[in-house]
C-alpha cells in the first residue's frame, strides 16, 4: 500500500516542490526506466515516464497523505457514515485544495497533477474525493472561472485553506439529468434593491449540510436564464435557507449529502456570476471535476486490484494452491490491471489536451464514462475473489463498489454520457 510514499516535501507549495509558473512550462520528464523494463503490475505502462518530476513529487506527497493520514479513518467513517470536515483542512494545509488554481493560495499545478491528487484520495475512499471535488472544482473553479474580482478575493483563499467550505447545487428533485428544466428561481428583492430572492430545492448535494459557501444555479425570473449565485449560509436570515442531511446512504457513506431548501433566500446582487448563463456555467465546472472523477476512479480500481492480488495470493483453497494459481482468478486480475493503465493514461493524455486548451467536453465525457464504467465492472468483479468475505467490511473491496456506482452516476450517468457522445459521432441528438 505504501508503494507512493517515499520522502518529498511536507507540503505542495514548499519552495522547491512547485517551481514559479514559467519554469513548469518546459516540461522535465521523471526518471526514465532501465533499457530492459521489468512488467511493473501497478503500472504495466509506464505511465509514471509521462509525468514531470513535480508531478511526481506531488502525487508522492498526496499519496503519504491518504495513506497515513486518511485511511486509518474510512472504515469507522464509512460505517458511522460521519464526514469529518477537518480532513477538508488537512488537505488545504497540504495545498491539496483548488490545486490547480493560479493565485489565491492556491498551488497552481497542471490538470494532471490535479488528477494524480484526485486519484490517491480515491485509492482510500470516492467519498473523500467527492468532498474535496466538490470543494476545488465545483464550488472554487467555479468562482475563478465566472466568478467577480471581490468574489475570488472573499471566498478563494479561505476555500483554499479548507476553513469555508462548499457545495454545488444543480440537482433537483425532478430534473437531474436534464437540468436546464430546473425549477428554482430568482427574482428581484421587492422591497431591497441590489438584492435577488431565491426559491427552489436542490438534492444529493454533496458537502451541503456542513458548506459555509453555496454555488446555487437558479433561473432568472426576468430572463428565464440560468445563472450561478453565491449563497453565503452566514448571510441567510433564519426560515429562508435549510440543508438537511439525507442519511442511511448505501454509498459514499463517508461523504456527507444533503439537500438544498430556498424560500425567498435574500441574495446580494454581486454574489450572482455577472458574465456567464445557460448551462454553459454549471456544465464547465462539472468539466473540471469530471475530469477528476475519470482519474480519481482508477486510484479505486487499482485499489481493488492490490486488495484483490494479496487476498488471491493468501488465500489457499484445493490442494494448498493460492487461488490466485487459477486461470479464472487470473483473468480477473488481468483485465482490472489493463482498464486501469489504459484508464491512467487516457487521463494524463486528456489533461494534457486541457492545459493545451484542446481538450473537447466530449473527451472529458469519454475518460468519465469509460473509467467509471470500468472501475466499477472490475471492482463487481474483483469482488468474487474474496468468496464470503467480500461481505465484510473489513476488506473494503464492497466499500468501492458500492462508491463506484455512484460515481458512474453523478457529473451525468454513464448513458448520458453515451448521448453525448453520440451525438458529437452522428450529429444527431439523442436526448429527448
Ligand atoms: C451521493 C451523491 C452525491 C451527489 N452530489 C451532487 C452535488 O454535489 N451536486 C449536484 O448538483 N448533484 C449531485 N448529485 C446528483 C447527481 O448528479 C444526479 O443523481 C445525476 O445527475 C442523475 O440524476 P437523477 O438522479 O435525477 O437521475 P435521472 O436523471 O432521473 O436518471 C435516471 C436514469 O435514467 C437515465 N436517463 C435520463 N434521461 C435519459 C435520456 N434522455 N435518455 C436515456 N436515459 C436517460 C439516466 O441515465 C439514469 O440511468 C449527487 C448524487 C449522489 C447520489
Amino acid at each position: 500500500m505504501s508503494r507512493f510514499l517515499t520522502k518529498t516535501c511536507p507540503r505542495l507549495i514548499l519552495a522547491g516542490c512547485l517551481p514559479a509558473p514559467a519554469a513548469r512550462s518546459a516540461r522535465t520528464y521523471a526518471s526514465t526506466a532501465s533499457p530492459i523494463s521489468q512488467f511493473d503490475w501497478e503500472d504495466p505502462l509506464l505511465s509514471k515516464n509521462l509525468l514531470t518530476g513535480e508531478e511526481v513529487a506531488i502525487s508522492e506527497t498526496a499519496e503519504r497523505y491518504c495513506q497515513e493520514q486518511m485511511l486509518p479513518r474510512v472504515l469507522r467513517a464509512y460505517r458511522d457514515e460521519h464526514y469529518d470536515p477537518k480532513i477538508l483542512q488537512e488537505m488545504g494545509e497540504l495545498g491539496l485544495l483548488g490545486a490547480t488554481i493560479k493565485g489565491y493560495g492556491c498551488a497552481g499545478v497542471s490538470s494532471v497533477a490535479g488528477g494524480l491528487i484526485t486519484r490517491a484520495v480515491e485509492r482510500v475512499d470516492s467519498g473523500y474525493r467527492s468532498g474535496m471535488s466538490v470543494q476545488s472544482s465545483l464550488v472554487m473553479g467555479g468562482i475563478d472561472d465566472f466568478g467577480s474580482a471581490e468574489l475570488k478575493e472573499r471566498y478563494l483563499p479561505e476555500m483554499a485553506k479548507g476553513t469555508l467550505l462548499g457545495a454545488f447545487g444543480l440537482t433537483e428533485p425532478n430534473h437531474g439529468s436534464d437540468p436546464g428544466s430546473m425549477e428554482t428561481t430568482a427574482r428581484p428583492h421587492p422591497t431591497k434593491n441590489g438584492y435577488y430572492l431565491l426559491s427552489g430545492s436542490k438534492t444529493w448535494i454533496t458537502n451541503s449540510p456542513i458548506a459555509d459557501v453555496l454555488l446555487v444555479w437558479a433561473k432568472l425570473q426576468e430572463t428565464g436564464k440560468i445563472r450561478g449565485f453565491v449563497v453565503d449560509k452566514r448571510d441567510a436570515p433564519a426560515g429562508t435557507l435549510e440543508t438537511p442531511a439525507i442519511k442511511n446512504k448505501n454509498g459514499l457513506r463517508a461523504s456527507i449529502t444533503g439537500m438544498i431548501h430556498l424560500a425567498d433566500c435574500p441574495v446580494p446582487k454581486e454574489n450572482m456570476f455577472p458574465h456567464v448563463e445557460g448551462l454553459r456555467g454549471p456544465f464547465t465546472c462539472l468539466n473540471s471535476a469530471r475530469y477528476g472523477i475519470a482519474f480519481g476512479t482508477m486510484g479505486a480500481l487499482e485499489d481493488c486490484i492490490t486488495r484483490a492480488r494479496t487476498y488471491a495470493l493468501e488465500r489457499k483453497q484445493f490442494k494448498g494452491n493460492p487461488i490466485a494459481k487459477y486461470q479464472l482468478v487470473q483473468k480477473k486480475l488481468a483485465d482490472a490491471v489493463t482498464d486501469a493503465a489504459y484508464g491512467v493514461l487516457a487521463a494524463i493524455q486528456v489533461g494534457r489536451l486541457k492545459d493545451e486548451g484542446r481538450a473537447t467536453p466530449e473527451m472529458i465525457s469519454m475518460i468519465k464514462r469509460q473509467n467509471c464504467d470500468r472501475a466499477l465492472y472490475n471492482a463487481r468483479v474483483l469482488q468474487e475473489i474474496f468468496g464470503g468475505n467480500a461481505v465484510s467490511d473489513e476488506y473494503g473491496i464492497g466499500r468501492h463498489v458500492a462508491n463506484l456506482f455512484v460515481t458512474q452516476t453523478y457529473e451525468g450517468q454513464s448513458d448520458i454520457h453515451s448521448l453525448i457522445l453520440g451525438r458529437a459521432i452522428t450529429g444527431l441528438q439523442a436526448f429527448v
